[in-house]
């Protein structure tokens, strides 16, 4: 059965799975035991505001379509890596129909997980083992922070770890994304979301004065993959030295990771070759390649210094005006 409702009160108080653009969770249905009831989201009111509060902070309702998001011209001026990375993730066909909440939500890509002669051995489908850390793990950890060696494949998940980012959930109220995402150790699961529990925004605080970001991925084809390796990266510049960075990493372990030795290295530096070029190789401080993805660490160090060398040669960012509401586009049907 599928149920549409028309309220976030009677969308809690139904029982099924949420879908949201479907395009990851209809895949995932195919596999034995994990149809059942949804409850669809595409009537839901409340879902789909996209506004900057008086205070700077950036709400983007839940439902609201990723292209829309990675387009809009007034996100792309404030918050410039954050829209790059949402707006090239996946295929222009896919990023029309999804939304914010379900890219955040996704499961993961391991092929063991969504194979249906392993998947119900899987810790992340209820089983006890990683056949992936045995098997073949070519595009899985770097970064091996337990059992289960699969990578997180939400590019907006990593991108909202940069920012330190919000997600507001019924019932709840706000939780960082690191809280959502968890800390990458519990391998049953993706993110810490509950049954009964509903996304209903996500946030951004303001960008600081003097900040530049930009974003890079190392993908294996042109486009239309996760990448290898992706990193958005912060930095805020005032009188020529670096006051404040942030660099989160995505594809590196089944949490998106900040590289927190790497930005503490770039404080009080000038935004230089010699600085950028030591926190990169400081990025894979704490990693733990499997047999097969030590070729990763080269990718980290190389995406932390294209991001940073990219995001220091931008203009610093534009401040949001306060109560500024974003024009809704056309294309922003429900
Ligand atoms: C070729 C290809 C390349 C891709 N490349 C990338 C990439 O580079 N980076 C990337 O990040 N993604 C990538 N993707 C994945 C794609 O972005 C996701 O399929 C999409 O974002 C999922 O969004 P959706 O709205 O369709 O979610 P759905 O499929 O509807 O839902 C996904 C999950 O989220 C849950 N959910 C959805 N909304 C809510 C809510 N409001 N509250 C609670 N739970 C909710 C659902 O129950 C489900 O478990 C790629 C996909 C393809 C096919």
């Amino acid at each position: 059965m599928i149920v549409f409702p028309t309220t976030l009160e009677e969308a809690q108080a139904s029982k099924g799975t949420i879908r949201a653009g479907g395009t990851e969770l209809a895949e995932r249905r195919r596999l034995p035991g994990l149809g059942g009831d949804l409850v669809d989201l595409r009537d839901t009111a409340g879902l789909d505001e996209l506004r900057f509060a008086a205070d700077g902070t950036l709400r983007i309702g839940a439902g609201h379509r990723i292209a829309n998001v990675g387009s809009n011209a007034e996100i792309r001026a404030v918050y410039p890596g954050f829209a790059e990375a949402v707006g090239g993730l996946a295929t222009p066909q896919i990023r029309a129909v999804a939304t914010m909440a379900g890219n955040l939500l996704q499961r993961t890509r391991c092929w063991y997980f969504r194979a249906p002669e392993t998947g119900d051995r899987c810790f992340k489908r209820g089983g006890n083992m990683c056949s992936a850390r045995a098997g073949d793990h070519l595009y899985h950890a770097c970064f091996d922070l337990g059992s289960c060696v699969s990578v997180h494949p939400s590019s907006i998940g990593m991108a909202m770890l940069a920012y330190d980012g919000l997600v507001d959930v019924a019932p709840g109220g706000l939780r960082s994304v690191s809280d959502l995402l968890g800390d990458g150790t519990n391998a049953s699961a993706d993110n810490a979301l509950k049954p009964g529990e509903l996304v209903t925004a996500l946030v951004l605080p303001p960008p600081q004065a003097g900040e530049h970001s930009a974003y890079f991925r190392a993908i294996s084809r042109a486009r239309s993959e996760w990448p290898l390796v992706e990193v958005l990266v912060r930095l805020v510049v005032v009188d020529g030295v670096i006051r404040d960075a942030a660099i989160a990493m995505g594809g590196v372990a089944p949490v998106p990771l900040r590289a927190s030795v790497s930005e503490a290295k770039l404080l009080g530096k000038a935004p230089d070759a010699a600085a950028f070029a030591a926190a990169a190789q400081a990025a894979t401080v704490g990693s733990a390649p499997l047999p097969m993805t030590g070729y990763k660490l080269e990718l980290v160090v190389g995406s932390v210094l294209e991001a940073l060398e990219r995001a220091a040669e931008r203009d610093p960012v534009v401040l949001p005006a306060p109560v500024n509401k974003l024009p809704r586009t056309s294309q922003e049907t429900r």
